[in-house]
């Protein structure tokens, strides 16, 4: 049934005054001034109010999440009054409240919206809640609990990621407002999960753009044990304290599916290998050599070890080596594979690294169609947001011409949906990849 509403009560909002109302469209909440600034309060919370600028309001409505510290209107509500995580109610210009979230006066982006509306202080039910949303997804994607839990921005939890190895979870906190209600995080986890272990592994170099220390620790259970990702029919031991990330990257599962179609009775190249994540799928897929190189010495053992493990150590050599370096030394020694898989770490970490980065994908490329066989396969991945996934082609086509040869995108390739891309939030589509083709001009 359609209703037609005269516009005051469609939009209502009221001029906030000290002690005047704050209203989100549907409920009116009575506001009161506080040392902070006003103070929101609605039947179950009470937060001081983080005032945006005139028209600042737009991209959050427009299903954004991030507040940047130019678009808050300081006179009214002065970053420096709050601290760092603090939770408060997101107000526009008209004092009409969007929601919740938390703010931190340290950081370029001030604040991110996590519950619209004024319903849900941002506590344990409230992540309990997500975090059940966030598992009906998985558990309808996955057989066994094995994947990323939750995504940040796009699982409705801003700053935070949860990986999840069957009765361990590992976790990254990325802003101050999560750190601070980790122990709500924790006990919503232990409540919805009953997992043996909860790791923080808070050691990402972009907390400090949060004025967060980094450190990796053990949040919930005892020391001890292993901690192992399953992927295809596989098992890989990961080390969720000294590993790269959470230890591992699910975000590649559904493309390393896909090497099924490729490998069989192939030569198999597989650079910045980690754990040997792709090397091995190849390998369990009919691989009949499979060569795995990573600087890492701790990834080379690993991968060792895991092929061991699962049965393919007579086909899986693992090698420490610089990828550009060997790349370089198997050029020189003529060596050719079938299949050659680069998927290296972001070389775009900023925005203003694009063009020496690209030029990083463009080499790699090269050097690795130069280690191909006539008709060979080339995976080229690149896990950079800031790296367009039209600038990866080109780069992987430029290099293709500069050695004379034709290059055919047999297959696009993203991150698993359990990484979900929020449509209003750029950076959660990072990942970005293509099977190519390589043949002769
Ligand atoms: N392909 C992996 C993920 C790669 S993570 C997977 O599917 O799981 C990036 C890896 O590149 C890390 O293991 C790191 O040790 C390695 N690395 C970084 N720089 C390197 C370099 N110059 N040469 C070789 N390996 C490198």
């Amino acid at each position: 049934m359609h209703v037609h509403l005269p516009p005051a009560a469609r939009r209502p909002h009221a001029r906030l005054t000290r002690a005047a109302v704050v209203t989100t469209g549907s409920t009116r909440y009575r506001a009161r001034p506080s040392p902070a600034g006003i103070t929101v309060v609605s039947d179950s919370i009470e937060l001081p109010a983080l005032y945006l600028k005139r028209n600042e309001d737009a991209r959050l409505r427009a299903g954004h999440l991030w507040v940047f510290s130019n678009e808050v209107d300081v006179a009214r509500s002065p970053l420096g009054t709050f601290e760092p995580g603090q939770a408060v109610a997101i107000v526009d210009h008209r004092d009409k409240a969007i929601g919740v979230g938390y703010v931190n006066p340290n950081s370029l982006i001030a604040a991110r919206l996590v519950s619209r509306g004024l319903e849900h202080a941002l506590d344990r039910s409230l992540i309990v809640h997500r975090l059940n949303i966030a598992l009906a997804l998985r558990e309808q994607l996955y057989a066994q609990p094995y994947y990323r839990l939750v995504y940040g921005e796009s699982d409705g939890l801003p700053g935070l990621v949860l990986d999840r190895f069957g009765d361990v979870v590992v976790g990254q906190i990325a802003t101050a407002g999560m750190e601070r209600i980790k122990d709500a995080i924790t006990d919503a986890v232990v409540k919805v999960l009953k997992p043996r272990q909860l790791w923080w592994k808070n050691d990402s170099s972009i907390r400090a753009m949060e004025q967060l220390p980094e450190y990796a620790d053990l949040g919930h259970g005892e020391y001890g044990g292993e901690v192992v990702a399953r992927e295809g029919e596989l098992a890989f031991g990961i080390d969720p304290v000294g590993g790269q990330k959470t230890g591992w990257f699910y975000d590649q599962r559904e493309n390393r599916d896909q090497l099924a179609r490729f490998v069989r009775g192939k030569r198999v190249l597989d650079m910045f290998s980690y754990l040997g994540g792709w090397g091995l799928r190849a390998a369990a897929y009919g691989a009949s050599e499979v060569v795995c190189v990573d600087a890492s010495a701790a990834a080379v053992e690993a991968t060792a070890r895991n092929a061991e493990r699962n049965g393919l150590a007579d086909r899986v050599t693992a090698i420490r080596a610089d990828a550009f370096d060997h790349l370089k030394a198997l050029r020189e020694a003529r060596e050719r594979y079938d299949v050659v898989i680069l998927d290296p770490p972001a070389f775009i970490k900023r925005k203003k690294d694009f063009k020496e980065g690209s030029l990083a994908y463009r080499r790699l490329a090269e050097l690795g169609m130069q280690v191909l066989a006539r008709d060979g396969i080339l995976v080229m991945c690149s896990c950079s947001h800031h790296m367009p996934r039209a600038a990866l082609l080109d780069g992987v086509q430029q290099g293709a011409r500069h050695l004379d040869r034709q290059v055919q995108m047999l297959v696009s390739l993203q991150q698993g949906p359990d990484h979900p891309v929020h449509p209003a939030i750029a950076e959660t589509d990072y990942l970005k990849g293509f099977i190519c083709r390589v043949l002769p001009a």
